[in-house]
């Protein structure tokens, strides 16, 4: 099949999934040609900000692979990924990402990603949410016990 059919399915995913009450966003991973798994925005259903297209179609692929990197898959998505979607897919090491719609698409329809995207572009003292570091005398622990934990899986 085509980029072009994969991302059909993926526009035709995102736009069933307003009809259901979802937001407008749906996406599906591909490996070797070969459907992997499909994802849409569950923001509003599950209560859950984090639940976008791409991350419910990086965690179903994960399930169905049993694995928790995606190497050797593609990503298609309705729309150009935000922040948080395109960080999981490097963090899944996905092969490539392809999408229909861009930000500017996203934000005339009432969403941030590009704000987002504009927002790390300025330095964090000009954000509106407070982000900040207590450095606190055991922070390094948890990376001290994961280095001396021999039988850590790396990721
Ligand atoms: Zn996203």
């Amino acid at each position: 099949m085509s980029e072009e059919t994969w991302l059909a399915r993926a526009v035709e995913l995102a736009t069933a999934n307003v009809a259901d009450g979802g937001g407008p966003f749906g996406a599906v991973i591909v490996r070797d040609g070969v459907l992997v798994a499909e994802g849409r925005n569950h923001v509003t259903r599950d209560l859950d900000p984090t639940a976008h297209a791409e991350v419910t179609a990086i965690r179903a692929a994960c399930t169905t692979l049993a694995t928790f990197e995606l190497s050797g898959c593609v990503l298609y998505t309705s729309c150009e990924p935000c922040p948080l979607c395109l960080s999981a897919s490097l963090w899944a090491r996905l092969d490539r990402v392809v999408y229909a719609a861009d930000r500017d698409d996203a934000a005339r329809g009432g969403f941030d990603d590009r704000a987002f995207y504009e927002l790390f572009d300025r330095p964090r003292s000009e954000w509106s949410m407070t982000v900040a570091q207590v450095a606190t005398a055991d922070a390094a622990a948890p990376f001290d016990a994961w280095l001396a934990h021999e039988d850590r899986t790396a990721y």
